[in-house]
């Protein structure tokens, strides 16, 4: 299902032209407007689902499987050495566009990015009561 003035739903269902990588019934790949790197690219479901919390399970795993495809296409063909998935959700996680998408980022040799967060301490005692408050 689409979503009115989503411009995710418009470029996935080809109302918006893009350059695009890949595409099948429910998937369409393109490369990103303001890439990190030369490829960056972005998986979009065609149906409308502002993150992953509205993701269908079964559509969580269709999407590795189409980043697994375009990962080895990419790297063969534009020759980087790494590569970052990223997936962002909600606004304070760094999504600006809310339309479930995936990022995938080749990386090369001095390529001036980082995708970087600050470790923290933690002390075992935070992470056991960490752990129970996700699995107890
Ligand atoms: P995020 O911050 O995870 O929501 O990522 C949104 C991404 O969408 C950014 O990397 C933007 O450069 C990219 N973007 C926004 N609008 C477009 C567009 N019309 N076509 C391609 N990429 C876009
Ligand atoms: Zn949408």
């Amino acid at each position: 299902m689409r979503k009115d003035n989503c411009i995710f739903c418009k470029i996935a269902n080809g109302e918006i032209p893009s350059k695009t990588l890949y595409e099948d019934d429910r998937f369409r790949v393109i490369l990103d407007l303001g890439p990190a790197t030369k490829g960056h690219a972005l998986i979009l479901p065609k149906d409308h689902y502002a993150d992953i919390f509205e993701l269908p399970e079964e559509s969580a795993g269709d999407v590795m499987r189409v980043a697994k495809k375009m990962v080895l296409k990419m790297k063969e063909k534009l020759g980087c050495e790494g590569f970052n998935l990223v997936q962002n959700n909600g606004d304070l996680a760094g999504q600006t566009v809310f339309h479930f998408h995936m990022h995938l980022i080749p990386r090369y040799r001095a390529d001036g990015q980082t995708i970087a967060w600050k470790p923290q301490e933690v002390s075992d005692e935070e992470l056991e009561e960490i752990k129970n408050q996700i699995v107890g």
